[in-house]
């Protein structure tokens, strides 16, 4: 569409590592597809002062953008009182989301370029008020992937339907496009429905089924199934079912400069045999006290592979994100003296993409976050799951039960996910050598990185999806401004 003021897309994310990258990197392809015709404006909340090293991340984020030259503008919105009575992280955001609902729209209305949609973040749906009250498009960017959408897209008639909890229910948990799922397999907020988090999932997933359409982090060729199910309104039950584009994987790469600074991790895979080395990383959140650090400690030892493990300590009172870990506290005597010659612990935040692209790895212990999972699927790299939080755990039946691009590791839920060393050991064997379900594992995870890779390319699924999304995009810019 030709451009008079260039009529812009405004994206309202979330903060965390896994919601904002990806999606400013979504908004950064759509900008692409759409050849100069269309402009992003982020809206950015002031994170509360218990965040002060993620804000500090996210200003850093903001200054790199804002010298790539792409036509990408910041919008900060005034600061609102974070809630003080909420009891879990999903509940926080929901509502710290909900509260800047007057500063949006009113920076939305004070723009000086044609709107050509609203973009939230999932946990932004209160926001679709505003898109409303503005007449505006609005749509949800969705990070995660096709089966958590199903869920989510199901639940608001799952809750009515299912009176008890769900853990006390007969059987598996139906959801349309997977095969029924474990109790123990549904996403943490899932798990106890007296929790608002509970109560926050259900709203957010019947406000999807009201959006102009849900832009997805996966490939059609990824989540056929799923994707399926809620293209044929089986998740949504009579109630229209949301367009949906599936446009990922959606991955932001380092850039030429920052890939220079290479971490002394990465060069110790340089010095590794090909396809030799186990990653284990755990996300932005992910951080294991010392009893479970010894188990994962003699666990890789047994094992006899060569390993390299990211391991974070317990967050500091105040503060919701995981420490650098103090290693003498948290290891067993004389450990890493005994694996110093096949073993790498590195106590911080580590070069996640990078590793996982280095010819050096050939398997990774993952806690299913799923930008985490598309890393690894894009460079074929085999999974063993150890689900932590939010909906890593729906993440990991699907990896090994849909997916078949992971092995199975028993992760005991009811003792905070613990994992004992046998398990892990056994874990790590098949994954990186072992039998059958490491092989299969293996071979699927190779066809998985061939169907990420076509899906992007010029003509691929999520190109096209993408291609499609920006031209709609740019039409009804343009049929607004001439009314
Ligand atoms: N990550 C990283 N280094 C670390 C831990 C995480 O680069 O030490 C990156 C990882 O590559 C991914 C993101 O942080 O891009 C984590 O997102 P994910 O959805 O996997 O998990 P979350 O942190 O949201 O639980």
């Amino acid at each position: 569409c030709p451009s008079m003021a260039t009529p812009t897309v405004v994206l309202v994310p979330t903060w965390g590592a896994g919601h904002l990258m990806s999606l400013l990197e979504a908004g950064k392809r759509l900008l692409a597809r759409a050849g100069g015709a269309l402009s992003l404006t982020v809206l950015v909340m002031r994170l509360p002062s218990d965040f002060e090293q993620l804000a500090a991340e996210v200003a850093g984020l903001i200054r790199r953008e804002e010298a790539s030259g792409l036509d990408v503008r910041f919008v900060h919105l005034p600061a609102v009182e974070p809630p003080t009575d909420t009891v879990g992280i999903e509940e926080f955001v929901s509502r710290f989301v909900q509260a800047h609902a007057p500063h949006v729209r009113d920076a939305v209305a004070a723009l000086d370029r044609p709107v050509a949609a609203l973009v939230l973040d999932f946990f932004c749906t209160t926001l679709l008020d505003v898109s409303r009250d503005l007449a505006v498009p609005g749509y949800v960017y969705f990070t995660s992937d096709a089966a958590m959408l199903a869920l989510m897209l199901r639940l608001p008639a799952l809750h009515e339907e299912v009176t008890v909890e769900f853990e006390e229910m007969e059987g598996g948990v139906d959801v349309p496009g997977l095969p029924p799922v474990p109790p123990s397999s549904l996403p943490t907020p899932v798990t106890d429905k007296k929790n608002p988090n509970y109560t926050w999932f259900v709203y957010h997933g019947r406000r999807f089924a009201e959006t102009d359409g849900i832009m997805v982090n996966t490939a059609a060729e990824l989540e056929p199934s799923a994707l399926a199910a809620i293209a044929g309104g089986r998740c949504t039950r009579g109630v229209r079912a949301p367009v949906i584009y599936t446009i990922g994987p959606v991955i932001s790469f380092p850039s030429p400069s920052e890939q220079k600074q290479t971490s002394e991790c990465v060069r110790w895979l340089d010095g590794q045999p090909p396809k030799s080395v186990v990653l284990l990383c755990f996300g932005s959140g992910g951080f294991f006290p010392a009893p479970q650090a010894h188990e994962v400690a003699h666990g890789l030892e047994r094992s006899g592979h060569r390993f390299l493990w990211v391991l974070r300590g317990p967050p500091a009172p105040g503060s919701m994100q995981p420490t650098d870990a103090n290693l003498s506290e948290l290891l067993p005597d004389g450990f890493l003296e005994r694996t110093k010659d096949r073993g790498l612990v590195w106590p911080t935040w580590a070069p996640q993409k990078e590793m996982l692209a280095h010819a050096a790895v050939g398997g990774f212990v993952t806690h299913c976050g799923w930008n985490s999972v598309l890393e690894s699927l894009w460079h074929g790299v085999p999974m063993a799951p150890w689900p932590l939080y939010a909906e890593q755990h729906l993440n990991a039946f699907m990896l090994v039960e849909v997916m078949g691009v992971a092995v199975a590791m028993e992760v005991d839920r009811k003792r905070g996910n613990f994992v004992e060393a046998a398990e892990l050991e056994r874990a790590v064997k098949e994954l990186m050598g072992g039998g059958e379900e490491g092989r299969k594992a293996r071979e699927k995870a190779v066809e998985m990185k061939a169907a990420c890779r076509n899906a992007v390319e010029e003509g691929g699924s999520s190109y096209s999806a993408l291609q499609r999304l920006s031209e709609e995009l740019c039409k009804g810019a343009l049929l607004d401004t001439s009314n």
